[in-house]
């Protein structure tokens, strides 16, 4: 007798969980089993930088999925297991338990982690990626003095706000001429420069650490213009990378990712990959790409899930979004601006602190940025999806939009 097909999900947050429901939802009826290297129940990986940082005690976090729902849906979700290595020709992922785990269709979704940085003599800098991450960050802003942050990206502008919020005192160091230049365009980062100002950060932009120095108490950071920055504690936000190493030498197609079509199929028989780790391709962008958005982990790995059960195999949803929570507002990006795109306000305007903000060339839509006016959101997505022109995202009334 011929045994139920067994499906293999490495690495159980946003994207693996999500495949994990798509695979039931789309008929899967063999077992499904969920490794996570994190000791921790799976937990909802954005409160890091919000409320989990805030509270200055242990709070529990916002588990992804109850115990019944894992049961319900006949998840084995096995937390404290992480996989070592995969071999393609027998079907088998290794743990660091010593097993040999074999699989009929196996997703790989283990995310992205923080990129590393280290003091001249070795120390690693503290990341906030994780929950024993979260442990260590708290003890450190405990001690009360200020905070240097390497990086301002949305999680080192986060970190940032939430110290605040906490009185810390705190610096950021960032590369892009304003924070977050790339995705949201100049003039959102100059407002989120001012805001992050008015809220008593100092923050420099333009400027790459080339070297750390000291210990706690007494850093010394070395940047590209030849000025050097001193700082008590520092914490390291430099950006992230795929969490594939364990899968090097696997003859698994990789680069800076796991390479893998628009539906999710990697370069071998029965492996998928969904989430931060994956570099999709996009026909419509004629490139292959990788957002690091919990969104995007979401629907990427349901999508994954539904492929992988059914016998129809339909592309990822291929449009960036993320959202980011800064003194109480939250900034919503949707689509990916291009770096000589223009920025046309659409509604509202960046002095109210309301705005939506379309990034654009030559008619062409490319992404929005938006405060404040989630209700036209979906309207705007819409547009984006089918690659509306700009004038119909200046033409719609609000009323148009919500009900698009
Ligand atoms: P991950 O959430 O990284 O999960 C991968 C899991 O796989 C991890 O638990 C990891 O331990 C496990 N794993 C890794 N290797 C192995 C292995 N070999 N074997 C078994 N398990 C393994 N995005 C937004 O859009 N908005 C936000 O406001 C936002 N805030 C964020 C704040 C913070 C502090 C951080 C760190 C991220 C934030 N993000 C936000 C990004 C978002 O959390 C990620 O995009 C999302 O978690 C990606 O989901 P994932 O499932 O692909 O990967």
């Amino acid at each position: 007798m011929k045994s139920s097909p067994r499906a293999l999900v490495v690495g159980a947050s946003a994207a693996g969980l999500s495949a994990a429901d798509g695979l039931r939802d789309g008929g899967w009826e063999g077992d499904i089993t969920v490794l996570g290297a994190e000791r921790h129940l799976p937990y909802d990986r954005p409160a890091l930088s919000k409320a989990l940082l805030f509270a200055d005690v242990a709070v529990e976090p916002r588990a992804l999925r109850t115990p019944e729902q894992l049961v319900a849906r006949r998840i084995d979700l096995q937390v404290g297991v992480a996989a070592t290595g995969l071999d393609i020709d027998r079907h088998l992922v290794v743990t660091d338990h010593g097993h040999a785990l074999p699989y009929d269709a196996l997703i790989i979704a283990t995310g992205s982690q923080p990129r590393p940085l280290f003091t001249a003599s070795g120390e690693r800098l503290p990341v906030l990626r994780n929950l024993d991450d979260l442990a260590r960050v708290q003890r450190l802003v405990g001690t009360g003095r200020p905070v240097t942050l390497i990086g301002a990206g949305f999680i080192g502008l986060e970190v940032a706000a939430t110290l605040r919020a906490r009185d810390v005192p705190v610096t950021v160091l960032g590369s892009q001429r304003s924070p977050l230049t790339s995705s949201v365009g100049d003039c959102v980062g100059e407002w989120l420069h001012g805001l992050h100002r008015s809220h008593g950060v100092e923050l420099r932009n333009g400027v790459k650490a080339v070297s750390v120095s000291g210990s706690f108490g007494d850093y010394r950071i070395d940047l590209d213009d030849g000025t050097y920055h001193r700082a008590e504690v520092i914490l390291a936000a430099a950006g992230a990378d795929p969490t594939d190493a364990w899968l090097a030498g696997s003859g698994l197609a990789l680069n800076k990712g796991v390479l893998c079509g628009p539906d999710g199929r990697t370069s071998v028989p029965d492996v998928w990959a969904a989430g931060d780790v994956a570099r999709v391709e996009d026909p419509r962008a004629h490139q292959r790409r990788r957002f690091e958005h919990w969104t995007n982990a979401i629907e990427q790995g349901r999508q994954v899930g539904l492929n992988v059960a059914g016998a129809v195999a339909r592309p990822t949803p291929g449009m960036r979004s993320f959202w980011t929570e800064q003194y109480g507002r939250t900034l919503r990006v949707l689509g990916s601006r291009e770096h000589d795109d223009v920025d046309v306000a659409i509604e509202g305007d960046l002095a109210s602190g309301r705005f939506v903000i379309a990034h654009a060339r030559q008619g062409e839509t490319h992404a929005i940025t938006s405060c404040g006016f989630d209700r036209t959101l979906r309207g705007y997505r819409k547009l984006l999806q089918r690659d509306a022109p700009l004038s119909e995202f200046k033409s719609l009334t609000a009323e148009q939009l919500a009900s698009t």
